[in-house]
C-alpha cells in the first residue's frame, strides 16, 4: 500500500504549477459520469475540472525524453516495460555500452544502469522520485456551464463520415482563461538535475487533453519563478565534455 503522507513527508521542494487554458479542454474519462456527454470531462468529487496527475506525467515524461536525447544522453523506449530501463530491450550495442561507463546512468544502491529520465519518473522496478498533483480548476463549478460540441466519426479509408457515429464531446467552456493548479513534489533522492528537466520540459507542453487538432486543450504556463532554478543546475543538464 502506498502511503501519500509519507511519501510527501520525504518531499524537499514542490514546484508550483498553473495551466491557463487558451480554448476548451477536453479531458475525457470515458465512461459516463452523469454527463450527457459521450466523452465527459473529469471532475473531483466535488464537481470541480481536473486535468489527471496521470495525463501530466506522462506528457513532461514524453518532452523530458526528447530534450534529454536532445541533448546526448542515452534514454531508453518508454512506455513498454521490456525496452525501459533497466531491460531496454533492442537498444543498439554501441549505445549500451555508454551507460556502464558513465556513473551519471548509476543510481544508488543499486547495481543496474538507468537512464536520466527513468531516474526522475520511475520504471518497473525503480519507484519514481517526482509526485504529481491533479492539477484542479478552482472555479466553481455551478458557474461553468457544461458544453458539449458535436463530432463525426472519420472513415479514415473513405476520407467521408461514418453514419450513424455522431458523437458528443464535454469540454471546459472556451476562451474562459480557466486556470489548473497542482504541484509536483521533489523527493528527497530525486536527481540534481530535475527541477531544470521539469521545466524546460514544461516549455514544450503547448496543449493537454484530446482532439488538439480541432483547437481543444491549447494551454500556457503562468510564468515561473526565476530563482526557482540555479544557473549552475542547467549545467547538470549537459553530459559530461558537451559543457
Ligand atoms: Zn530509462
Amino acid at each position: 500500500m502506498i502511503h501519500l503522507q509519507q511519501l510527501l513527508s520525504n518531499s524537499v521542494e514542490s514546484i508550483s504549477l498553473t495551466a491557463v487554458i487558451d480554448t476548451a479542454l477536453c479531458v475525457g474519462a470515458g465512461g459516463s459520469s452523469g454527463s450527457l456527454a459521450d466523452k465527459p470531462i473529469v471532475r473531483t468529487a466535488e464537481g470541480k475540472l481536473l486535468i489527471p496527475a496521470s495525463q501530466l506525467k506522462g506528457r513532461l515524461r514524453h518532452e523530458c525524453e526528447k530534450l534529454a536525447r536532445g541533448l546526448g544522453w542515452y534514454i531508453c523506449q518508454s512506455p513498454n516495460p521490456q525496452t525501459m530501463c533497466p531491460q531496454r530491450a533492442g537498444f543498439p550495442e554501441e549505445e549500451e555500452r555508454h551507460f556502464d561507463r558513465n556513473d551519471d546512468y548509476r543510481v544508488p544502491e543499486d547495481e543496474r544502469y538507468h537512464c536520466l529520465i527513468c531516474q526522475m519518473f520511475g520504471n518497473p522496478t525503480l519507484p519514481s522520485r517526482v509526485i504529481f498533483d491533479d492539477l484542479i480548476c478552482e472555479e466553481d463549478p455551478e458557474n461553468l456551464p457544461e458544453v458539449l460540441r458535436p463530432g463525426v466519426t472519420i472513415n479514415r479509408r473513405r476520407g467521408t463520415a461514418e453514419e450513424k457515429k455522431l458523437y458528443f464531446l464535454e469540454t471546459s467552456p472556451a476562451n474562459a482563461q480557466l486556470k489548473f493548479k497542482g504541484e509536483i513534489h521533489l523527493r528527497q533522492n530525486c536527481p540534481d538535475y530535475t527541477k531544470a528537466m521539469i521545466l524546460a520540459g514544461l516549455h514544450h507542453i503547448k496543449a493537454l487533453g484530446g482532439s488538439k487538432s480541432a483547437g481543444l486543450g491549447w494551454l500556457h504556463w503562468e510564468k515561473f519563478n526565476q530563482d526557482l532554478v540555479a544557473e549552475i543546475d542547467w549545467q547538470l543538464l549537459l553530459p559530461k565534455g558537451k559543457k
